[in-house]
């Protein structure tokens, strides 16, 4: 069977909805992938090893805090961006959510609820690649629920004592400073950012192993024992559960554009088998009615999540977007490219199951997919409350 190469999925000139400059970045960050990324990332997935060597020719391409403006970051639109991701992790959801860490969840805190020193030490670095961070939020026994957090912080003179565990912690091991969500014991236990330089006293990562999933991203818990941080390491703009959930909101959206390229990658390479593997009087496997009707719900979907997304980007873009929206994106595209990931396996039959191809490898990362930033169901609570009025959790 020949190499499959990606060709784009678009089946109702969805390329006539972006502007040129939308195009530009999309084509770019494709190219990049297709140069940089698919040569090595089965190796990578087998090793379970993060491909550290492109952070800094991502950094060059302006991926990290894209949509930020200032700092050396490129200003991108929200919908550039979403693009961005959405090239990122037809490559590999372990990249994209490297940088949707670094970009949503370390640079957006620093530049939403940072002082102008944090701003003006962390941010141009970050943008750079030459530091690494990550967030800290989930503990062994607060996922969905974050608000019951045990990680604490006290204020000793000018400094803040933090003591907790973290868990599920992308690039942990990997980063230069954590964001760390800890209630403040003095403030009637308020939840607020800290940013803690992994090399301080009493700061530990460690690595999960044993991960059948985003095995080319690090995964990491994190210990804070008597952990001591200057106050002017406070997140002063930070203050309670809303604020680690906004950054939440910024990385469900880069995910929710995300899926599609999964979906889209899985997609044409299911096609493009379909009509090389012959099975049955010397006919493509392409010409039987039922694996007819698994390309057709996929491509469907696809174009669906695809408007779906375009929309909420547009809305994120005029200011107008709601948390419901991302939510809706996010578990609706996530659900998509898992579905899609299951069918394009089964349609290679025994070939699926090979990293030979990209598919078996999308299907596992979209399992954690799924689970991380909000789970399926959690956001279908969001949804649900949004609509009835009704907080269902
Ligand atoms: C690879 C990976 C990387 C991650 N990276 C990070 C990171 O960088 N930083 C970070 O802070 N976290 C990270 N996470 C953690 C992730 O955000 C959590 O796994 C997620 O919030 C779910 O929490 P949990 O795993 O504890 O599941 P639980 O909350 O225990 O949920 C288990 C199941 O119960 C369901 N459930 C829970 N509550 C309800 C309810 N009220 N109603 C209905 N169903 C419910 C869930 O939907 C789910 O199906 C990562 C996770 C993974 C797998």
């Amino acid at each position: 069977m020949p190499a499959i190469k990606f060709r784009g999925v678009d089946f109702i000139d969805f390329e006539t909805l972006l502007n040129d400059d939308e195009r530009l970045v999309r084509d770019t960050t494709r190219k990049f992938i297709e140069d940089n990324l698919v040569p090595i990332i089965e190796e990578c997935n087998r090793a379970g090893r993060f491909p550290r060597e492109l952070v800094k020719p991502m950094a060059d391409l302006g991926f990290f805090g894209a949509s930020l403006d200032g700092y050396g970051c490129a200003g991108m639109s929200n919908v550039e961006y979403g693009l961005v991701t959405q090239e990122l992790e037809r490559g590999d959801s372990g990249v994209r959510s490297f940088v949707s860490v670094q970009s949503a969840l370390v640079m957006y805190p620093i530049y939403t609820f940072g002082s102008d020193e944090q701003k003006n030490t962390w941010l141009p670095a970050m943008q750079k690649g030459e530091k690494i961070g990550c967030f800290g939020l989930t503990e062994p026994d607060f996922g969905s629920n974050p608000g019951g957090m045990r990680s604490r912080a006290r204020k000793v003179g000018k400094e803040y004592v933090l003591n907790g565990e973290k868990m599920w912690i992308t690039s942990g091991t990997i980063a230069d400073v954590a964001v760390i969500w800890a209630k403040v014991e003095d403030e009637g236990d308020k939840i607020r950012g800290f940013l803690v330089e992994t090399d301080r006293a009493g700061f530990k990562a460690d690595d999960i192993h044993g991960k059948w999933s985003l095995r080319a991203s690090v995964t990491s818990g994190l210990s804070l024992q008597d952990v001591r941080v200057p106050e002017s390491n406070l997140l002063p703009g930070s203050g309670g559960l809303k604020s680690p959930l906004m950054c939440l909101n910024q990385a469900r959206y880069g995910i929710a554009w995300g899926a599609v390229g999964a979906a889209m990658a899985c997609y044409d390479c299911a096609l493009q088998y379909s009509l090389l593997r012959k099975q049955f009087r010397d006919q493509p496997i392409a010409s039987h009615q039922l694996v007819q009707e698994k390309l057709a719900w996929m491509i469907s979907e696809i174009t669906k999540a695809q408007l779906l997304v375009l929309q909420v980007g547009r809305l994120k873009d005029a200011g107008k977007v709601q948390h419901q929206h991302i939510s809706m994106a996010k578990r609706n595209n996530v659900w998509m490219a898992l579905e899609c990931a299951r069918l394009a396996r089964d349609i290679l039959g025994a070939n699926g199951v090979a990293d030979d191809y990209p598919i078996m490898r999308h299907l596992m990362n979209l399992e954690s997919v799924k689970t991380y930033e909000g789970t399926h169901d959690i956001h279908a609570l969001i949804i649900g409350a949004s609509v009835t009025g009704i907080d269902a959790f």
